[in-house]
């Protein structure tokens, strides 16, 4: 606290990100990054962009980009909205969106972000809980809402939801914006980019930082029809019109245009979640079903914090959260086979 800050400041309870530590030899299992290197034609684009041209100021509508994604999805450019990581997407819709008369609804255990924004933005949230088995149960947000956001999957817990229940929470809030934060929909959800075209309350957030192994070069994006992606503009030509650089929009445009990297990369990930999922039941844990690049796993006869802090001294990072529903869980991110089968050794060292 200091004289100097805002009321506004004073009261924010900002997000902590996973940590990024810088010890070798580490199996890095808590921030749902991807194991493997991004496409080689990303990586190309990327040195291409890295030249005499960063002199100038970089497209600050990122055409090209909107482009190649609305290609990707069958929608058109204008139902695109790009944005510096899908963290910042998330927050103009809160910004754009989210009306003040009625709370906005979110899953009580969910990504953490949410309340932060909410707070930023001055929002009354109302949490909804999550069923016994850790799911969202749509039937929950029958309520008086200003908007809703939820995540599918949802995260930590990784469970997605069907289609056709995203599709009939939309349909019955015609007049409330509904969020679908769909960081981790490529590993297995089903994405409601195909509902956009029926409804006028959708948006959809995706990331190239997950099933695109982009998480560095910070882009993500939103598809919804013209009135909602124009509410985005407007915040983003009010806070900075030019959130994507060169480099950002060359890479993302070519990695979303190879599909064969795509498919073939989140198969191995598709893969490998079932061989831990399978290791870790083995050995006594209860794993959620996820349609994630992570598990959530807890052991009858070891805390979360204690088992995530045993793994740290065998050099394996997993996350924990202290909320105390979820206390006794880790969060582990899919690695490759080779990091997983480490991950299972300092297990066995430890259980
Ligand atoms: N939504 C969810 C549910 C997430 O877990 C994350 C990653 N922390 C994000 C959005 C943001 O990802 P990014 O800003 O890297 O696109």
């Amino acid at each position: 606290m200091s004289k100097f800050w805002s009321p506004i400041v004073s009261t924010l309870k900002p997000y902590v990100p996973g940590e990024q530590p810088r010890m070798a030899n580490l199996v890095k299992l808590n921030t749902n990054e991807s194991p493997y290197p991004p496409s080689e034609k990303a990586i190309e684009a990327i040195r291409a962009a890295a030249g005499a041209d960063l002199r100038l100021y970089p497209d600050p509508v990122a055409l090209g980009l909107r482009e190649a994604i609305a290609a990707r999805y069958g929608v058109s450019a204008g139902e695109v909205f790009v944005g510096n990581g899908s963290d910042e997407v998330l927050a103009h819709a809160f910004a754009a969106l989210l009306k003040h008369d009625d709370p906005l609804l979110y899953p009580d255990i969910s990504y953490s972000f949410y309340p932060t924004y909410a707070g930023l933005f001055g929002i009354d949230a109302v949490e909804v809980p999550l069923d016994a088995a850790f799911r969202i149960g749509i039937a929950d947000y029958r309520r008086p809402a200003g908007a809703i956001i939820l995540p599918n999957p949802n995260a930590p817990t990784g469970i997605g939801l069907p289609l056709a229940e995203i599709e009939a929470l939309v349909a019955r809030h015609p007049d409330q914006p509904v969020v679908i934060d769909e960081a981790y929909i490529d590993f297995g959800g089903e994405s409601a980019t195909a509902l956009v075209p029926k409804y006028d309350n959708l948006l959809v957030v995706q990331t190239f930082s997950k099933s695109r192994a982009l998480a560095g070069l910070r882009v993500g994006f939103a598809i919804g029809q013209r009135p909602l992606i124009e509410a985005l503009e407007r915040v983003k030509d009010s806070f900075n019109s030019y959130p994507l650089g060169r480099a950002a929009q060359a890479g993302a445009t070519a990695a979303i245009k190879d599909e064969a990297w795509f498919e073939a990369t989140r198969g191995k990930i598709i893969a490998s979640r079932a061989r831990l999922t399978a290791e870790l039941e083995r050995r006594g844990f209860e794993v959620l079903p996820s349609q994630a690049n992570f598990v959530f796993a807890r052991h009858p006869g070891h805390a979360g914090q204690t088992l995530a802090a045993r793994l740290r001294e065998h050099a394996v990072i997993v996350r924990h959260f202290a909320k105390p529903r979820i206390a006794d869980f880790m969060r582990i991110t899919i690695g490759t086979d080779e990091e997983c089968g480490r991950l299972i050794a300092a297990l066995d060292a430890i259980l």
